[in-house]
C-alpha cells in the first residue's frame, strides 16, 4: 500500500476544501456556473457555513465549496448534479479513487480500494463502477481513420460466459472486438455476443470514416470491408504478422495489456460489467503517456466525465 500512498501527496487528496477547489477548477475552468439557472456572474462563495446540528454532529459539519447565485439566489456546490452529490463519501476520497484507477496500469480492484481508502467494500465497488462509467465515451463518436490514418481491428476472448457449459472452442468465452487508430492512438472496444460476421461487421463499418484504411487478420468476418474501405490483411494462419505496414500488432499489444489487467486485478468480472472494464482499459490506453497525457491530466479527464454522468442505481 505504501506505493499507492506515496503518489497521493497533493492536498486535494486529503483536505476537503482543497478537493472542492480541485473539482471546481476541472468542471468550471471559467469560473462557477449556477446549476439551477446557468448564471455565471455574481456567484458568491459562502465560507464557514455549517450544516444543522444532528445527534452525530452536534456542531454541524462544515459545508465546503458552498456558493450562492446572485441571480436566482439559490445555493449550490460543484457536487450538485454529479455522482458526488448523492454519495456520502468525502470528495477527497473520490479524488483518490479516481487517481488510483486512472494511474495504475492494470487498474485497482474494489478490494484494494476498500483497503487503501479505508471505506466499506460496497462503497469502493460503487465508486469504481461510477468512475468506469465516467471513463466511457458515450454518444455519437466521430469516425476513426481519417486521411493517412490506419485503423486496426481484431477480436479477443476473455472470461467465461454464464450459461454455456460445454467447451466448444471459443464459444464459452466472452468476445471483445476492438479498433485502434494508429494516428490518434485511440482505442474503442465492444463486448459482443459472439465473434460472428453479423456482430462484427456493423460495428467496424459504423466506426470507420469513408476514407479509412483498415488492417485485420484473414478472418472471414472482415472480408466484406473491401467493398467500402481500403482493407489489407495479414495471414496469421500462415505465420504472417507484418507485411510492409500491414499488421494488427498495435491492437494485439492493447489486448495483452487488457488481459494482463483482467487476470491480475479483476479476476471476478461478471459478463454484465465487462463493458465497464473495457471502458476503463480503453480510457487509459486512449489517454496514455505516449500520447502526451500524464497522470494528472488523465485523472482530470475522468473527473470531468464523472461530473457529466449519472447512473440509475443508488449511491451507498
Ligand atoms: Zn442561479
Amino acid at each position: 500500500m505504501r506505493f499507492f500512498m506515496s503518489i497521493l501527496t497533493a492536498p486535494h487528496f486529503h483536505d476537503e476544501a482543497a478537493a472542492f477547489a480541485k473539482l471546481e477548477s476541472v468542471i468550471w475552468p471559467n469560473g462557477p456556473v449556477c446549476p439551477h439557472c446557468g448564471n455565471t456572474e455574481k456567484v458568491y462563495a459562502l465560507n464557514g457555513v455549517r450544516s444543522k446540528a444532528s445527534a452525530k454532529n452536534p456542531n454541524g459539519v462544515e459545508r465546503f465549496g458552498l456558493k450562492k447565485c446572485g441571480k436566482c439566489r439559490k445555493q449550490f456546490t460543484a457536487r450538485v448534479g454529479t455522482v458526488f452529490e448523492s454519495s456520502h463519501i468525502p470528495l477527497h476520497l473520490w479524488l483518490q479513487a479516481v487517481h488510483l484507477l486512472c494511474c495504475s496500469k492494470k487498474g485497482i480492484s474494489s478490494h484494494q480500494l476498500h483497503r487503501i481508502l479505508e471505506i466499506k467494500y460496497q462503497s469502493a465497488w460503487f465508486m469504481s463502477h461510477r468512475i468506469r462509467e465516467a471513463m466511457r465515451v458515450g454518444g455519437l463518436m466521430p469516425p476513426m481513420g481519417g486521411e493517412g490514418d490506419v485503423v486496426e481491428a481484431d477480436e479477443t476472448f476473455i472470461g467465461r460466459k454464464k450459461d454455456v457449459r460445454k467447451n466448444h472452442g471459443y464459444q464459452h468465452k466472452n468476445a471483445v472486438l476492438s479498433l485502434v487508430s494508429r494516428t490518434t492512438g485511440e482505442v474503442r472496444s465492444f463486448h459482443i455476443d459472439a465473434a460472428t460476421q453479423a456482430n462484427i461487421l456493423p460495428i467496424v463499418q459504423g466506426n470507420l470514416a469513408d476514407e479509412a484504411t483498415i488492417h485485420t487478420d484473414e478472418a472471414r468476418y472482415y472480408s466484406e470491408l473491401k467493398k467500402d474501405f481500403t482493407h489489407e490483411t495479414v495471414s496469421h494462419k500462415d505465420d504472417e504478422y507484418v507485411r510492409g505496414n500491414v499488421t494488427t500488432n498495435t491492437i494485439e499489444g492493447y489486448f495483452s495489456i487488457f488481459k494482463r489487467g483482467m487476470k491480475g486485478v479483476y479476476q471476478h468480472c461478471s459478463e454484465k460489467h465487462l463493458h465497464r472494464y473495457l471502458a476503463e482499459f480503453d480510457f487509459r490506453y486512449s489517454n496514455r503517456v505516449k500520447l502526451g497525457v500524464d497522470d494528472s491530466l488523465r485523472a482530470d479527464r475522468a473527473l470531468s466525465g464523472i461530473s457529466g454522468k449519472r447512473l440509475t442505481y443508488r449511491a451507498p
